[in-house]
């Protein structure tokens, strides 16, 4: 697949985590760098650009969190978090935070890199394929290039995964998508996933947008946006 190898950083304090995670992401073919402090892995990811980060909550001194926030202040860098609490989800893929998908502990590493390469495969070549196109429905303008949502004049900031969604959706004007339609093509699941990772990102865009939101729910079935307030 890819010519040169992908680095994958793994944040984690506890060592035989740490340890096992990057034995089977070697295995995978996946190069592995490994950081056991927030603050250590700030500076991995400034100085050595890794293709991903795997991303422990839990961390003796800056939070996963923190850590996540920090790093999407900068860059679009996927984020795939591990928590031991599945009440963080919300927190950790939505609004502030913004990682690209998330696994609670205990979690089977081979799902780990299952879900490792659907990120990275999803990770560049179709947001550089999007490049200048724009999609509007009402006030709502969404604009891939620049990676930019804006209602009216107002700019809404979206994570990285809600502006995917927010785009498929609308890519798809009119078509009723099924959550796991939407975790293949939004989050490149190949298997059946969690869709409550659907849902949750449909709640923040919702409130993120308020008033100015497309997302129509078709009970029992998905998702959809519908074509009545197109504009031009
Ligand atoms: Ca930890």
């Amino acid at each position: 697949m890819a010519t040169k190898t992908q680095t994958v950083l793994v944040v984690e304090d506890e060592a035989s985590i740490a340890s096992f995670v990057s034995a089977y992401l070697k295995n995978a073919g996946y190069g592995v760098r490994t950081a056991a402090t927030g603050g250590e892995a700030l500076r991995q990811v400034a100085a050595e650009k890794p293709a991903l980060v795997v991303l422990d909550l839990m961390l003796p001194d800056i939070d996963g969190i923190e850590v996540c926030k920090r790093i999407r202040q900068e860059s679009d860098l996927p984020i795939l978090m591990l928590t031991a609490r599945e009440e963080d989800v919300d927190k950790i893929i939505g609004l502030e935070v913004g990682a690209d998908d998330y696994l609670t502990k205990p979690f089977n590493p081979r799902e780990l890199v299952a879900r490792v390469r659907s990120i990275l495969r999803r990770a560049t070549p179709e947001r550089a394929a999007r490049e200048s196109a724009q999609l509007k429905h009402g006030d709502l303008v969404v604009d891939a290039g620049r990676r930019e949502v804006k209602v009216g004049e107002q700019e809404i900031q979206l994570a990285p995964k809600e502006f995917d969604l927010l785009w498929e959706l609308l890519d798809h004007r009119g078509l009723v998508l099924t959550r796991d339609q939407l975790l293949e093509r939004v989050w490149g699941y190949t298997f059946a996933g969690d869709t409550r990772t659907v849902d949750v990102h449909v709640r923040q865009l919702r409130r993120k947008l308020g008033d100015a939101s497309p997302i129509v729910t078709v009970w029992g079935v998905g998702y959809k946006v519908s074509p009545a307030r197109d504009a031009a």
